[in-house]
């Protein structure tokens, strides 16, 4: 049984007005060679990248509801590599040369992506303008404790010296956050990654799929509920409520609900909630800060907290606050009701902050965390399911609250996997699904 609520009661900023929201009408086609389960940005980036990679093939996309109503229609749209885990940990766990290829796969995800939209994206404010910005002081990720400066402080100095990008990363000395940001709360420094955007990002997802719409079969309020395999061409039996379909190879880009379709990932891809507000700013008041003079993305309290603003429509984003919680949301993927202990903390430290307080919109959004590693798992399936299960099966999952640098590549190596071809030399192999680090994923599968 899948969990995806598609009458939805917290109402995304990203989702108000948009495209691809109504049940498609055309019938689902019999076969495909290729089906990608999931309608969020990973699924689209990998039927752009198959159109470019292999024209040919048939390819149709499943979305168990509107596109991008997943997480990437819920999230906080900031687009900056390179942050989600402890460097230091990357380090000692990968080698100083993967930790570095991981860090450089960000970066690149991120030009790829903003040179994509360069060439797809309108910019008239419409639904197909993800109104790229550019922050002039990136994200500023402000420590809130001692603690949590001391245990940030060694993998923010490996960051630092990190070539290329030494020139992009900065540690903050606690009188420069207080700078930048205008709150003397911060008193313990941070760091601050200037290769930073914030994004609409649900519109990502509608221009790439206005890029593939006239080749790729895009299926909306079609839910997957089982795959099934079958000793012939067409190898794997996709059920859902719109009918069956067969296909050759099919894609899980399913992040948190992959579970329900792979059992195998039950204890590995954990879904998590987290909750977002969208404030309008009204002219400043004098007991307000400046929030239109925010040029920079605020990470709070181990990234708890995540805070932007945005010029085009005057608007406030913050979301987070799920620490506030008894069991921090993990383990929940219903994105369809609020949580009414992390609401009062979002106004509550909005108002701390000494910015507007009064939310427009308010929502739920559910991220698929990889708990072991807070890596994505890409790749075929043979090994990890056998091969009889498993051939023609691939996955790309498990972004960890942290998808907007890495998922328009991994959907390149999805689809150069699913195309036959060699994954580009850049690519991390510490994401791939039976990475020697990942041992833990075959030992539970040979148990079950
Ligand atoms: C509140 C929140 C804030 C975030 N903030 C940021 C941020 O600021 N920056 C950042 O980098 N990342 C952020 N993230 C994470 C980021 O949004 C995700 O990593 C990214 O969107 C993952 O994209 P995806 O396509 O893999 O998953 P999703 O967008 O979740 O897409 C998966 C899709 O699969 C569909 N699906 C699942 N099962 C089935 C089925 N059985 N049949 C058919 N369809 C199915 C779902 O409906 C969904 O649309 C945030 C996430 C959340 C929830």
């Amino acid at each position: 049984m899948v969990h995806l609520n598609p009458s939805c009661n917290t109402h995304s900023h990203w989702l108000h007005n948009a495209p691809y929201q109504q049940p498609t009408t055309t019938p689902l086609p019999t076969k495909a060679d290729i089906v990608i389960i999931g309608g969020g940005i990973t699924g689209l980036s990998t039927a752009y990248w198959l159109t470019k990679l292999n024209p040919t093939q048939s390819v149709v996309v499943l979305e168990a509801r509107g596109l991008s109503s997943g997480a990437t229609g819920r999230n906080g749209g900031i687009i900056c590599p390179g942050l989600n885990d402890n460097f230091d940990h990357i380090v000692q766990k990968y080698g100083e040369k993967e930790a570095e290829r991981l860090v450089d796969f960000d970066y690149r995800n991120v030009d790829m992506l903003a040179q994509f939209l360069e060439e797809h994206g309108d910019k008239d404010n419409g639904s197909f303008d993800p109104q790229i910005t550019w922050l002039k002081h990136g994200t500023v990720c402000a420590w809130t404790s001692e603690q949590e400066a001391y245990e940030a402080l060694p993998g923010a100095i490996k960051l630092k010296q990190l070539r290329p990008h030494e020139d992009d990363i900065e540690i903050l000395s606690p009188e420069r956050v207080q700078e930048i940001t205008g709150q003397k709360v911060f008193k313990y420094g941070g760091l601050q990654i200037k290769h930073t955007a914030i994004a609409w990002a649900a519109r990502i997802v509608y221009c790439l799929a206005r890029a593939v719409e006239d080749k790729v079969h895009l299926a909306t309020f079609t839910s997957v509920q089982e795959v099934r395999q079958q000793s012939k061409e067409y190898r794997h039996q996709i059920i859902t409520n719109r009918g069956i379909i067969e296909a050759k190879k099919v894609a899980y880009c399913t992040n948190a609900w992959t579970k329900y379709l792979l059992p195998t990932f039950q204890r590995h891809l954990v879904p998590i909630r987290n909750q977002v507000v969208s404030v309008p700013v009204p002219p400043v008041s004098k007991t307000e800060n400046d929030a239109a003079k925010m040029d920079y993305v605020l990470s709070a309290n181990r990234g708890f907290q995540y805070l932007s603003y945005r010029p085009y429509d005057q608007t406030l984003i913050f979301g987070g606050c799920r620490n506030t919680t008894a069991g921090w949301m993990v383990y929940e993927d219903d994105d369809s009701t609020l949580n009414q202990t992390v609401s009062c903390h979002l106004r509550g430290q909005l108002e701390d902050y000494g910015f507007p307080h009064f939310p427009e919109r308010e929502w739920v959004g559910t991220m698929g965390f990889s708990i072991q590693d807070g890596l994505p798992f890409v790749g075929d399936l043979t090994r990890l399911l056998g091969k009889e299960k498993g051939s023609g099966q691939y996955i790309a999952a498990g972004f960890s609250g942290h998808g907007m640098p890495r998922t328009f590549l991994c959907g390149r190596g999805l689809a150069q996997l699913l195309s036959d071809q060699s994954l580009d030399s850049y690519f991390p192999e510490p994401f791939l699904v039976d990475h020697s680090s990942r041992h833990y994923l075959f030992e539970q599968s040979s148990k079950l």
